[in-house]
């Protein structure tokens, strides 16, 4: 029995390979697979058959060889399967479809107000959303893979809704699991934080793809990391690692919202920024995105006092990013988020000198700061791949 199951092992894991492969790099010949993988010929050849006759890959045209040999291309078939992502942000709930190489299909979004949702109404809206873009799209559910969910907190035992357990002060979660959700939407459904699951976005599609020593970071009101590390995302005992938002830069401050002082996101999110501009907790509230630009607007009108909080934010950023940079060593370091992706577009040579500048030298000058490749709303596509990532490695949901 145990030589069995490893024979069936070594066929799901090279047909994993060769499905990953074709999902993340695209349409390539068998022979460039193999060369790719290390797979044998004939593995190639027979797990590529098999893939073809399961409708999941499909040969599209030839590429012309040196040797006059025409190779055949094989491609994922992107209709095969749809994958949905959902982005639970600290003011909506953002969903999108995808096809298997991960292009929008349809986007749905709610907002709610006071950053308070609760987790019955979450999970009637993603119910709402998925239907309405399952008929928009004429989609059967049949070839849906699952819903990722990128979550605004801390979840233990990523994996199935059901077992997760999601702490998300932010939005006025406790200890909360999303019951029920699977049955009532009608596939799987997967939940991780979302600083995470854009990490994993980053890492196969975006600014971190081939750095298997990577951080990413997620700024918007709030902050968070994604720590990659050998090529794996880093969790710590119960999957709460990367909370940098959380990690301490002052003994003073204002209060953050997990009740400490100090903490990084206090000083570098979108909140802090509307705060120190306007010296008011409540102008803003919920409007954060509306706040921000209207900051960016001024500082291009001259604004000295809008100018001087975004400096002094800056330098916060670059001395929080050295403590990541002395703790990790990381080669690349990605600034996302919506806020994230607005200080990278106008400071990213700012907030790289002042992390140096911060850091010990050697880390320091290694470490290269990259603006995400994804825009502001990469948490959707990331959450996107959990239930992908499953795919690859275990194929159809049961
Ligand atoms: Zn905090």
């Amino acid at each position: 029995m145990a030589k069995k199951a490893s024979v069936r092992d070594v066929r799901r894991t090279n047909r994993a390979l060769l499905v990953r492969r074709l999902v993340l790099s695209g349409a390539t010949s068998r022979s460039a697979l193999g060369d790719d993988t290390g797979l044998s010929a004939a593995t190639v050849t027979n797990v590529i058959n098999e893939l073809i006759d399961e409708a999941i890959v499909q040969e599209e045209g030839f590429l012309d060889s040196v040797g006059g040999r025409r190779r055949v291309v094989v491609a994922v078939n992107k209709a095969a399967a749809v994958v949905f992502g959902s982005d639970i942000s600290e003011i909506d709930v953002t969903t999108e479809a995808f096809d298997l190489t991960l292009n929008r299909l349809a986007r749905r979004t709610f907002a709610f107000p006071d950053r308070r949702i609760t987790p019955e109404r979450v999970i009637e809206v993603l119910h709402e959303q998925t239907s309405e873009i399952l008929a928009e799209l004429d989609i059967d559910r049949k070839i849906v893979l699952g819903l990722g969910l990128g979550v605004p907190g801390i979840v233990e035992n990523p994996a199935s809704a059901s077992e997760s357990v999601i702490h998300a002060p932010a939005i006025g979660w406790d200890s909360v699991r999303l019951r029920g959700l699977e049955d009532i939407v009608g596939f799987p459904v997967h939940v991780d934080n979302g600083a995470k699951t854009t990490t994993q976005a980053e890492s196969w599609y975006g600014a971190a793809r081939g750095s298997d020593h990577a951080i990413v970071v997620l700024i918007g009101a709030s902050a968070g990391a994604g720590i990659v590390t050998n090529g794996r995302l880093y969790r710590g005992f119960s999957s709460s690692a990367g909370e940098w938002g959380h990690t301490k830069i002052s003994l003073t401050g204002r209060q953050c919202i997990c009740g400490s002082y100090g903490c990084v996101e206090t000083f570098v999110g979108a909140s802090a920024a509307l705060h120190d501009w306007t010296q008011s907790e409540m102008t803003w509230a919920g409007r954060e995105t509306e706040g921000i630009t209207a900051m960016f607007a001024a500082i291009g009108a001259g604004d000295k006092e809008a100018e001087r909080v975004m400096n002094t934010l800056v330098e916060h950023l670059g001395f929080a990013l050295s403590n990541l940079i002395n703790m990790y060593n990381p080669e690349t370091i990605v600034v996302s988020g919506w806020f994230g992706d607005q200080l990278a577009e106008h400071y990213l040579d700012d907030i790289a000198s002042a992390s140096r500048r911060f850091s010990l030298e050697q880390p320091g000058s290694e470490a290269v700061l990259k603006r995400s490749k994804l825009g502001q709303n990469a948490v959707a596509l990331g959450a996107a791949t959990l239930p992908l990532d499953r795919f690859i490695e275990m194929g159809w949901p049961q």
